[in-house]
């Protein structure tokens, strides 16, 4: 029987950026309803070992640390719906939310944190291999290719400068990019070019990743096609980190909202603040330059506060949420 659901604060996402949100709006009493969306979780949840969230000495797993920040979430009060959103109306007051489950949500204010995802080529061999010597955050997984061989693909901002980061751990970084040019920002490209231990592979395609035999299977080497000449060759590698962009999650609230040309949530400087009041954004959803978790959290955190104040500024005639229809 499907239901509906009243809110003061509605949360879409359960990322890093989505559970603060619903940490601190809980702790100040304003009873914040997550809906967890079809990756409960987020990104975190597709890694392995996490050594960058600050707080922990030791490894941690990802998957392990996102259901840290859903108990805590829980644990403070916040109502957890393992619902996805399928249609939402911005402009209405209540907010009017449909979840795929039938069910309704009616929300004083909003907090769209439903974040982004990496794109990844789609070439065999890669899913299987992702946290295993795959990757597509070099600022995440970096760190276990010290001295080691390592490739990027992409010729955009994040490949060059997942480059250059890498550069400073692993032995030895390639660059295979499909064209004979960049994209990436001219100053990007020159710092590039100046490290002697990158190399450039240009008019050059992934075909396959190909995998170490045995039970603990690892990426061995990357199966490359020239694109002028057809010629197939496999290169040996301990690490491939693709970076050929991201997609933010925002299909849902095109045309309603602002946004870049690339469907980020554009947000007013130093704020979670939207085009639309009480509608607030953090995490990646917004932010194409950072995106860590500890970021995440850390604008999941603002948005919170930012809806406490919104929500303490409306018009005391406002109907009780109880009354709603
Ligand atoms: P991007 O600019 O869209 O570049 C993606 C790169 O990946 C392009 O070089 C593209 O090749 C390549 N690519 C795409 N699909 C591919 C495929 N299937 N196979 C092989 N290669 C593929 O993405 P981005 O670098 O993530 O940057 C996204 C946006 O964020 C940009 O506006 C960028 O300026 C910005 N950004 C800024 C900073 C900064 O300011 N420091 C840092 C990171 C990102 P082609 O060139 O052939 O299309």
């Amino acid at each position: 029987m499907p239901e509906t659901h009243r809110t003061r604060l509605l949360i879409l996402g359960a990322g890093p950026a989505g559970y603060t949100a619903a940490i601190y709006a809980a702790r100040a009493g304003l009873k914040p309803l997550v809906v967890a969306g079809l990756q409960p979780g987020g990104q975190l949840t597709i890694t392995t070992d996490v050594e960058n969230y600050p707080g922990f000495a030791e490894p941690i797993q990802g998957p392990w640390l996102m259901e840290q920040f859903r108990a805590q979430a829980a644990h403070v009060g916040a109502g957890i719906m393992q619902d996805v959103v399928t249609e939402i109306d911005l402009s209405a007051r209540p907010i009017r939310a449909k979840g795929d489950s039938g069910d309704t949500y009616l929300a004083e204010s909003l907090v769209i944190a439903t974040g982004a995802q990496a794109r990844w080529l789609g070439v065999p061999g890669e899913k299987e291999l992702s946290g295993f010597g795959v990757s597509a955050c070099a600022t995440c997984d970096g760190f276990f290719f010290r001295g080691k061989q390592v490739a990027v693909i992409g010729g955009g901002n994040s490949a060059v400068e997942e480059a250059l980061y890498l550069s400073n751990l692993a032995a030895h970084v390639t660059v295979i990019h499909r064209r004979e040019a960049f994209r990436a920002e001219r100053i990007l490209q020159e710092r590039l070019f100046a490290k002697p231990n990158i190399r450039i592979l240009w008019n050059r395609v992934v075909e396959e990743m190909l995998a170490t035999e045995g039970k603990f299977r690892a990426l061995r080497a990357l199966r490359t096609q020239d694109v002028q000449t057809g010629a197939i060759e496999d290169l040996p590698f301990d690490g491939a980190f693709v970076a050929i962009g991201h997609d933010p999650a925002t299909a849902l609230f095109r045309g309603q909202i602002g946004m870049d040309a690339d469907g980020y949530i554009l947000t007013e400087p130093g704020s979670t603040r939207t085009s639309i009041p009480g509608v607030f954004a953090a995490g990646d959803v917004q932010d194409r330059i950072y995106r860590q978790a500890v970021t995440a959290a850390g604008t999941g955190c603002m948005a919170a506060l930012e809806a406490e104040k919104y929500l303490a500024h409306l018009p005391a005639t406002a109907p009780a949420i109880e009354a709603w229809t």
